[in-house]
């Protein structure tokens, strides 16, 4: 699960990693509010659940609440990488020395917690790492070690940060980064940029915060930053139901291989078949503790269930293929198609679709 700018903050703030204040704002009215209760120059900020603000004018200075407001009205319904704008986060605008970039994720590869610090901060990442690769130092975090200071040291002066303020907050920041990443689950927490002020302060002026969906449940609070209006209506209403439905484009609905057969496969056919833009559906099973037999009843009861009209294509392979084969060839529903390989399946369900 993705958080928006705003909420990776205020985590980032329960860690004691430094962040601006700031308020939340929908209307132009409300920004202008904000404003005034901040006082001083303020930054009016897009809250979609993308990068690249900046650059698609969601990031405005304010001089005064007057200025903030005809900001808040500009960037309100603002579309950025196909996200609307519906919230604004207003906040006391920094003034900025210098731009670094620090980030810690989650890497499958090794299985361990992977920072990243470079001084070529406020572009993406991507960008220093092809263009300027040297600049970003990197460190693995061992999960039984836990973090170690020494580590993080190496970290700074790996990146090139040679001043001792500058080292000693950057090292505060890594510390509390770690046990934010680490406490809350998190599959990445990137701060680009970090900024130094003209005074020598550091502080996180960006949050780009993902949370793993499987550890939600040790984590109310955050469960609940879930941004309902922000999902396509389809993937709401299978979330009411405990399953997952992804919106594509196209016109073929998949089902994949889930447990806890019949109500899941019910609650999913329902859902894709709801879905106007859906003309066939594939089933596309590899059963490996899963057994296709099983699958093929549980879909028999689906459908006996609920009135499909869809063409239905179903793939089965692995473990008791043939027996899930033979119990839906035996029942027959009209608008059921067996194929054997995923290929014949993929082009049968297409050819159904037409
Ligand atoms: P992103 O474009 O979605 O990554 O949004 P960021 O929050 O990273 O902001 C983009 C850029 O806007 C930053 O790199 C800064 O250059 C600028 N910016 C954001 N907040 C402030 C601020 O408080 N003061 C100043 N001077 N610039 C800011
Ligand atoms: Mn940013």
């Amino acid at each position: 699960m993705d958080l928006y700018e705003y909420q990776g903050k205020e985590l980032f703030g329960r860690f004691g990693i430094p962040v601006s204040e700031g308020r939340l704002a929908t209307t132009p009215a409300e920004a202008r509010t904000a404003a005034e209760q901040l006082a001083g120059p303020i930054v009016v900020k897009a809250q979609v659940l993308t990068g690249g603000r900046g650059k698609a004018g969601g990031i405005k200075l304010a001089e005064s609440p007057e200025d903030a407001e005809r900001d808040a009205e500009e960037i309100l319904g603002l579309d950025i990488n196909g996200h609307v704008v519906r919230k604004l986060w207003i906040e006391q605008a920094s003034e900025i020395a210098k731009e670094y970039y620090l980030s810690v994720t989650f890497d499958r590869g090794t299985k361990k917690a992977l920072f990243m610090l470079t001084t070529e901060g406020g572009i993406e990442i991507e960008e220093v790492a092809e263009n300027n690769p040297d600049a970003l130092a990197r460190l693995q975090v061992d999960p039984l070690e836990g973090f170690q200071p020494y580590q993080g040291r190496r970290l700074i002066y790996g990146a090139g940060i040679a001043d001792p303020s500058e080292q000693k907050q950057i090292l505060d920041i890594i510390g509390k980064l770690y046990t934010c990443f680490v406490e809350t689950d998190a599959m990445l927490c990137e701060i680009n940029p970090l900024i130094v002020t003209p005074e020598g302060e550091v502080r996180a002026l960006d949050s780009k915060f993902t949370v793993d969906d499987n550890a939600l449940y040790k984590h109310h609070d955050i469960a609940e930053m879930r941004d309902l209006e922000a999902y396509p209506p389809e993937e709401r209403a299978a979330r009411e139901k405990g399953v997952t439905y992804v919106k594509l484009d196209g016109e073929v609905g998949i089902l994949g291989n889930g447990a806890g057969l019949v109500m899941s496969t019910l609650d999913v056919i329902e859902i894709i078949s709801a879905d106007p833009q859906v003309r066939s559906i594939v089933f596309n099973i590899f059963a490996g503790i899963t057994r296709c037999d099983v699958v093929a009843q549980g879909i028999l009861q689906a459908l006996s269930q609920t009135k499909i009209e869809h063409p239905i294509v179903v793939r089965f392979d692995g473990t008791n293929a043939e027996e899930g084969r033979a119990i839906l060839a035996e029942a027959a529903p009209p608008n059921l198609h067996v194929e054997a390989t995923m290929l014949d399946a993929a082009k049968r369900v297409v050819e159904l679709a037409g």
